[in-house]
């Protein structure tokens, strides 16, 4: 019998197991179903539907006007890109990795899934502002991770999807005060449909004005996997082409709506120009995370609790590679997920969103995770960590959208 290298190296790890670490296995495959593998396990783990994005967004009219008032307000926050806030600050600093945090709405207490309080708001700004942190703009984060700079540790990004109107109303004031650079991730046709809720051109001139990045999220808010290509397209393309009318720029960071991709996705994204994006999953983005696909920690009233918040703030990349399946939307249901550790972690725990699982250490160095069915249609998370130095939390995490 002949066995390929990866063939080999499983064979030689499953003969060395002994009965211990086989009971090992299981146990851990029965503390994912109930997520208490770890003290915390319960507090990492992540909602599977923490974005519930008011889908009427996708049946409004496309017919938009642009006024020469809004030309000329256009050209007025083209001629002021370059003010305070956001350049405020050059980062330095030899960490090679940060924490980027994903607000929807603010003390809009009818909808928590992706609302966060405006107590926990209040505790999240204290604890941002108590000395331990540096917040940066995620383009400056971006570009330092993404051209082997430094950044101080403990770099704090933040992002808001979906420009609702308590962004404009109640988050923005705060951030100024505290002079916290941000990130609006905006469906154009969100805007464009004049939704009482969401904010008006005026009010994202405004904000762009006064320091904050506009990033692109897609004409409507769409699940972009399950468009046909050129859908997706029209959908980048469009949006793209409101921006310039708007707002006299096309943004360099986008989100996928939902978080949810795939590699047809991705390469239209790249191709429409983006410099990077942004998923829905957990982790610390790093200077070898897939800058087209990049973890941020969602928060909302289930998963604001300052307990959660902190870990997430003060954590580090969990390094990996070789992470199947390799498609961030899955083809084979249930999915094969494995990854290999870069570097020692002998403590590492995942928790998925939805079903059992075995988990198999191949050696000191792969993961393998096996479902004992298929997962549930939408979205399957994943959340590995493992406790670091500091008692700080390596962690990385993946998001699949399941057809
Ligand atoms: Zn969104």
């Amino acid at each position: 019998m002949t066995f390929d290298a990866k063939g080999h190296a499983l064979a030689t790890a499953s003969t060395r197991m002994t009965s211990m670490s086989m009971l090992r296995s299981v146990v851990v495959g029965i503390s994912f179903a109930v997520g208490l593998t770890f003290g915390a396990g319960h507090v990492l783990a992540q909602s599977a539907d923490d974005q519930t994005t008011n889908s009427s967004a996708e049946s409004v009219p496309t017919e938009t006007v642009t006024t020469d008032q809004a030309n000329a307000d256009v050209n007025d926050a083209a001629a002021t890109t370059t003010n305070d806030a956001m350049t405020a600050k050059t980062p330095t600093g030899d960490a090679k990795s940060a924490v980027v945090f994903m607000y929807h709405r603010f003390g809009e207490n009818d909808y928590p899934s992706t609302n966060i309080t405006t107590e926990q708001f209040d505790a999240q700004i204290k604890e941002l502002t108590n000395g331990n942190y540096t917040v940066l703009g995620v383009p400056e984060i971006v570009a330092a991770l993404q051209g082997g700079g430094g950044l101080p540790d403990r770099t704090i990004g933040i992002t808001i999807d979906d420009a609702y109107r308590s962004v404009y109303e109640l988050a923005w004031p705060v951030f100024r005060k505290n002079n916290m650079p941000f990130t609006v991730f905006v469906s154009s046709e969100q805007i464009d449909a004049g939704y009482s809720n969401y904010m008006t051109w005026d009010m994202v001139r405004e904000m762009v004005r006064d320091g904050a990045t506009i990033g692109g999220h897609s004409q409507h808010h769409s699940h972009l996997p399950d468009l046909p290509i050129d859908e997706v397209k029209a959908e980048l393309d469009h949006s793209a082409e409101r921006f310039k009318e708007e707002l006299g720029f096309v943004p360099e960071i986008f989100a996928y709506p939902y978080g949810e991709a795939n590699d047809d996705v991705i390469k239209a994204v790249t191709d429409a120009g983006y410099k990077a994006a942004f998923g829905q999953q957990s982790g610390a983005m790093s200077d070898e995370s897939d800058f087209m696909y990049l973890p941020r920690f969602a928060l909302n009233e289930h998963y604001g609790a300052m307990e959660r918040f902190s870990l997430a703030a003060n954590s580090l990349p969990l390094r990996v590679s070789d992470v199947t399946p390799g498609d961030y939307t899955l083809t084979r249901n249930p999915p094969a997920f494995g990854f290999t550790l870069k570097e020692p972690a002998p403590n590492v725990s995942c928790y998925p969103s939805d079903g059992q699982a075995t988990m198999s250490r191949l050696g000191d160095e792969r993961i393998e995770i096996r479902m004992d069915g298929p997962v549930a249609s939408g979205r399957w998370r994943i959340n590995c960590t493992a406790l670091g130095a500091q008692s700080r939390w390596q962690w990385f995490g993946m998001l699949y959208t399941v057809p």
